[in-house]
């Protein structure tokens, strides 16, 4: 299992999550977040999914012993080409229907041929490939890819690799030799029709802050920038410390939920930089300093994100670095 902990491990920071994580692997998108983790002592193999952008990464990478995809001709001309200390460890990605990164299924079989010839390259070659629409439940396109990969890698001798989240939950047939999870194992679903519940997981983020302010308005008010909310009785409204300044979505509209108090609250007016501004009509006994979560345990991000008009990932990738840490111990569920 390749544990996916690019951005900052979805927010959840890079060192912290491949400490806390026992993946036989890690996936990260750049030789930055690769450094930092050899930095960090993290000696479990690191997969760099788009390889090196440049040949003078190559020795860098041999000398941190880091896996790299291949996945255009010019990366193979760059490893032909390579005189390095000791061989990579390189994974062929083919394009099996995102149509982003990888090679022409077709070509497959002579890259790895031209792959095995190079002296940077180990004899033991992956295959991979990734599912662009996997997070939809009884799709077709998935199914073409998944055939696709499997002919396209066929009579080679290579580990496999294919599923993301959305695979390793929704598709088995495409879990292969190795999986690559992101999202879920930080307690998100991956699906667009659910929510971390429905597929049995608990979100590794809650991210909460304090009412700092409770305002009496009259009927007829508005409320924040632009008074797109205008009070519709005489009622109190919450001011929470947070913003679009910590992460929290800028387009999150009025009826957003927030739990007060661990009870269900609805966001009220435009959400700003510090303050979102919220419903208490429903919370009598709300206090200064009463804690708002605003995502985690009990709110699902999917729900915010879902409200907002964009996806979980985006949520928690997120967070801004003024947001301060805590770190819990879990209590894991029962067996
Ligand atoms: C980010 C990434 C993953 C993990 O995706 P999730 O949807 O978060 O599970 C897997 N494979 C590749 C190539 C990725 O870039």
């Amino acid at each position: 299992m390749a544990a996916a902990v690019k951005a900052e491990g979805y927010g959840h920071g890079l060192i912290r999550t491949a400490r806390a994580l026992d993946a036989d692997a890690f996936a990260v998108a750049c030789v930055e977040e690769a450094l930092a983790l050899r930095e960090a002592g993290i000696d479990r193999r690191i997969l760099l999914l788009e390889g090196v952008f440049e040949a003078d990464e190559l020795p860098w990478c041999a000398q941190h012993a880091l896996d790299i995809a291949v996945h255009q001709p010019e990366q193979l001309r760059m490893l032909e080409l390579a005189r390095l200390e000791r061989p990579l460890r390189v994974w062929l990605k083919i394009d099996s229907g995102m149509h982003r990164l990888g090679l022409a299924p077709e070509t497959t079989s002579a890259a790895f041929q031209r792959l095995r010839a190079c002296s940077a390259v180990q004899a033991e070659i992956g295959l991979m490939s990734h599912l662009a629409r996997a997070d939809e439940r009884d799709c077709d396109y998935t199914r073409q890819q998944l055939q696709t990969f499997e002919t396209a890698t066929a009579g080679l001798p290579g580990e496999r690799s294919l599923a993301n989240s959305a695979g390793i939950l929704g598709w088995p047939d495409t879990h292969f030799d190795w999986v690559r999870p992101g999202i879920m194992l930080y307690g998100a679903s991956p699906f667009v029709d659910s929510l971390a519940p429905d597929e049995d997981l608990r979100p590794v983020m809650s991210f909460h802050t304090r009412l700092i302010a409770i305002k009496r308005l009259r009927r007829g008010e508005p409320v924040g920038y632009g008074g797109t909310w205008l009070c519709p009785e005489d009622m109190d409204v919450g001011v929470a410390a947070v913003g679009y300044g910590d992460g929290y979505p800028r387009h999150a509209p009025s009826g957003t939920p927030a739990l007060i108090n661990g009870r269900a609250a609805a966001l009220v007016g435009r959400v700003s930089m510090d303050m979102i501004t919220l419903d208490l009509r429903r919370h009598p006994e709300a206090r200064i300093g009463d804690p708002v979560l605003l995502w985690g345990e009990g709110l699902p991000v999917e729900r915010i994100a879902q409200a907002a008009g964009t996806i979980s990932y985006t949520l928690l990738c997120g967070v801004t670095a003024r947001v301060r840490r805590e770190v819990l111990p879990v209590a894991l569920a029962d067996g």
